[in-house]
């Protein structure tokens, strides 16, 4: 990040290269029908469970409130990877829509799975395709190597090349996808995202960029990722937990010091800026902080900070902390009620 021109209470926007806006409403959900005891239980018995509740409505006021939270917490840009397999069609359009409204730029993808069927598979591409071909910010998503047959990892392959655009994917984040390099290693590029890549050996033959989402890692207790062992580029995401992105810093500095007691902030800020290369717009952005100097060093020890005022593409979203573009309580409140529409559907669930 050149910060010469800024103040030292100021950043360039920041992006989260990986989130789940579906997500948001999720804290607090009633507890699964029994304790997971591997990464694969936890999405079975979680997150395949929360995504089969999600309606279009939900799914909206669940958007804008992840939106609202990433403003507050200085990030402009939003890289989105999403499921909803019982209300696909509209969906990115629904996310980029919220996006919008409070401000926030948005690259929007549909995680395509062979988990409901070839038919859910299609009905997936269907909604990538469909968003891609409006004109709006998007990639191709695929949930991930392991709940896809081969002919939907090529499917979204050559639609990615079609549009131009890369495949968002999650790749080796547990045990069960550890073939997934043999799998795509004809298929990726250089615009891809792999997301995660716990699993996946030091000199791997896949192409793209590694999205490091540490605490994601530490909660699914998949191991970690070590994502300076790596030779291609590196960001920062949150994989769904919030968008605070100076707080994922000082989380991947945490991990990484864990790991090697030489390991630096300024590691952690590399990551961190990795972002721009995928949503170099946030470059124009602009965040005032409640202090300065923003030192990496000083950063990774410094829990207080918060942006006082956040400008994107010359528009000031974020002023003395409070949203211009909407009334935030009024998200909250909204947020809140479809929270329980969708706790409610959960209890009622096998
Ligand atoms: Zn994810």
């Amino acid at each position: 990040m050149d910060l010469t021109d800024l103040r030292p209470n100021e950043t360039r926007g920041l992006v989260c290269a990986h989130h789940h806006l579906y997500s948001s409403l999720a804290r607090g959900m009633p507890a699964p029908p029994r304790t997971p005891s591997s990464f694969r239980e936890i999405l079975e018995l979680v997150w395949w469970r929360l995504d089969q509740a999600l309606d279009l409505e939900m799914l909206e006021w669940s958007a804008k409130l992840g939106a609202l939270e990433a403003i507050e917490s200085g990030t402009t840009a939003i890289i989105d990877h999403h499921e909803s397999p019982n209300a696909i069609e509209g969906s990115l359009d629904v996310i980029a829509s919220a996006c919008a409204e409070i401000g926030i730029r948005s690259v929007c993808s549909y995680g395509v799975t062979d988990r409901h069927g070839p038919e859910g598979a299609v009905k997936g591409l269907e909604e990538n395709a469909r968003f891609l071909a409006s004109g709006k910010q998007g990639m191709v998503g695929i949930h991930a190597a392991f709940t896809c047959e081969n002919e939907t990892l090529v499917a979204a392959t050559e639609m990615a090349d079609h549009f131009g655009v890369g495949v968002h994917i999650h790749v080796a984040e547990g045990v069960d996808d550890l073939d997934v390099e043999h799998r795509l290693e004809d298929l990726s590029q250089d615009n891809w995202l792999l997301v995660h890549g716990v699993q996946l050996p030091d000199h791997h033959k896949l192409r793209g960029t590694i999205i490091h989402n540490p605490r994601s890692n530490m909660n699914n207790s998949v191991g970690y990722a070590a994502p300076q062992r790596f030779h291609q580029p590196v960001a920062l995401g949150t994989d769904g937990i919030g968008a605070a992105m100076l707080d994922e810093f000082r989380v991947a500095y945490a991990r990484a010091r864990e790991h090697d007691i030489a390991a630096t902030p300024e590691t952690a800020w590399q990551w961190l800026e990795g972002g721009y290369q995928l949503v170099p717009e946030a470059l124009q952005d602009r965040v005032i902080w409640s202090e300065g100097p923003m030192d990496p060093w000083r950063l990774a020890f410094h829990t207080n900070i918060r942006p006082t005022s956040v400008e994107i593409n010359g528009e000031i979203v974020l002023n003395n902390g409070v949203a211009t573009r909407v009334d935030a309580e009024e998200v909250r409140v909204k947020a809140a009620e479809q929270a329980k529409r969708l706790f409610t559907k959960l209890d009622d669930m096998p």
